[in-house]
């Protein structure tokens, strides 16, 4: 079935490169609180070794920064997981995470998509998969209501498992010129959020979240969310490579439209775990956020979306 194949060049696709350019600071004066709470990652890789974007050097982001990548698949998972620890992040969907998963601690939420809807189903069974995530067929210059892609939707709506569906603006900037052998499918003209309207209308009762909130289409964001109860936004990588200012117009519209509780936490750490450091300053140093604000954000929008229990939510914390 081909037609399923460019489904899942997502995590592939995600793979950026070049360089240059000093580190910059990426955070502003600092105001407002500190979250230090628990964190839920909805959106971070795992890859196996020998991927080709080991190595690679994201170029400067809109923010003027770029991450120098980490050579290996041990090096990727060990300074990922460090952070976790650094940071109290204490679950994160992991697309492939069934390569991090030696802990079994409950930590890793397999997440993935790279397969057909029959692997799928096998996949759920042999490695506990939990999120069908990251489905990008946008790569591919394909719009979410593909009817290729109706039956990954199908699949989700009846197991109730959660899916990551990506659209703009994922990463690097200019990600098509960058890398056109891998990005080539991309065009502003699927980058809509309303392409799926059909799938809600379709699966009502399906789990979505938008990876990368549908930046720049806020207004469509909004509508969507006021038509669909079901549609929460992962803000990974537009909260480290927009600039800071770009970042809260974005957050603050969402809020003041009365969504804070449908927003999530995400990274979409690849092969930089500086993404981390900087995802979470930004947030933090968004200083219109209030501490109940932040915590929705990093956390409790995220334990609802997956229905953890009260006490897994109480164990996380009392950390
Ligand atoms: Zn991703």
């Amino acid at each position: 079935m081909k037609t399923i194949k460019f489904i899942l060049f997502a995590t592939v696709l995600l793979m950026f490169g070049c360089n240059q350019k000093k580190d910059q600071p990426v955070i502003t004066e600092q105001n407002s609180q500190n979250y230090t709470g628990p964190i839920i990652d909805m959106h971070i890789h795992a890859f196996n070794e020998g991927h080709p974007m080991f190595g690679m050097t994201h170029p400067p982001t809109l923010r003027g920064k770029t991450y120098k990548g980490v050579n290996s698949a041990i090096e990727q998972k060990e300074k990922t997981l460090k952070k976790f620890k650094k940071y109290n992040i204490v679950k994160a969907m992991v697309v492939n995470g069934e390569l991090w998963n030696d802990k079994d601690d409950g930590s890793i939420i397999i997440g993935g998509t790279n397969t057909d809807v029959d692997a799928l189903k096998k996949q759920i069974g042999e490695i506990k998969l939990q999120v069908i995530a990251e489905m990008a067929p946008f790569y591919s210059g394909i719009q979410a209501n593909d009817p290729s892609i109706m039956p990954h939707f199908d699949l989700a709506q009846t197991l109730n498992i959660p899916v990551g569906f990506h659209i703009f603006p994922g990463g690097p900037n200019y990600g098509l010129h960058v890398l056109p052998e891998m990005l080539g499918g991309m065009r502003a003209k699927n980058a809509n959020p309303l392409q799926l309207e059909d799938v809600l209308l379709k699966f009502p009762n399906l789990k979505l979240y938008i990876m990368h909130g549908g930046w720049p289409y806020i207004e469509d964001v909004k509508t969507l969310m006021y038509m669909h109860p079901n549609v929460y936004v992962d803000i990974a990588v537009v909260n480290w490579i927009l600039p800071q200012e770009e970042l809260e117009n974005y957050l603050k519209a969402l809020i003041t439209a009365g969504f804070g509780n449908r927003i999530l936490f995400g990274t979409d750490q690849m092969v930089w775990p500086e993404t981390i450091d900087d995802a979470i300053a930004s947030v933090n140093s968004s200083n219109f956020l209030t501490i109940e604000q932040k915590e929705d954000i990093f956390y409790n929008n995220a334990a609802r979306f997956l229905g953890l229990s009260e006490e897994e939510i109480k164990t996380h914390k009392s950390k």
